[in-house]
């Protein structure tokens, strides 16, 4: 199954401050944007919670940044600060 993958970080006031890091969340390619979404680390995000991001902003989530596949390269992570 083809998936693509989501960036996307906490809003502000969803969570405190420490934990806005930027999930990487699968997401079916023939689907529509599911209601929740769950990041590789396994937080769960719903509607209204999420900033969808185009490219990599800020603190990276660690947990996800290990778990994601990485098709360009399995050795680097595909974060650019
Ligand atoms: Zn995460």
């Amino acid at each position: 199954m083809t998936v693509r993958l989501v960036i996307a970080r906490p809003l502000p006031g969803t969570v405190g401050g420490s934990r806005r890091v930027v999930h990487v969340f699968p997401v079916p390619a023939e689907e529509t944007t599911p209601e929740r979404l769950t990041a590789y680390c396994g937080e769960t995000f719903g509607p209204g919670e999420l900033e969808l991001l185009e490219r990599p902003l800020g603190m990276p989530c660690v947990t996800c940044l290990h778990r994601a596949p990485t098709p360009e390269s399995a050795e680097q992570p595909a974060i650019e600060q």
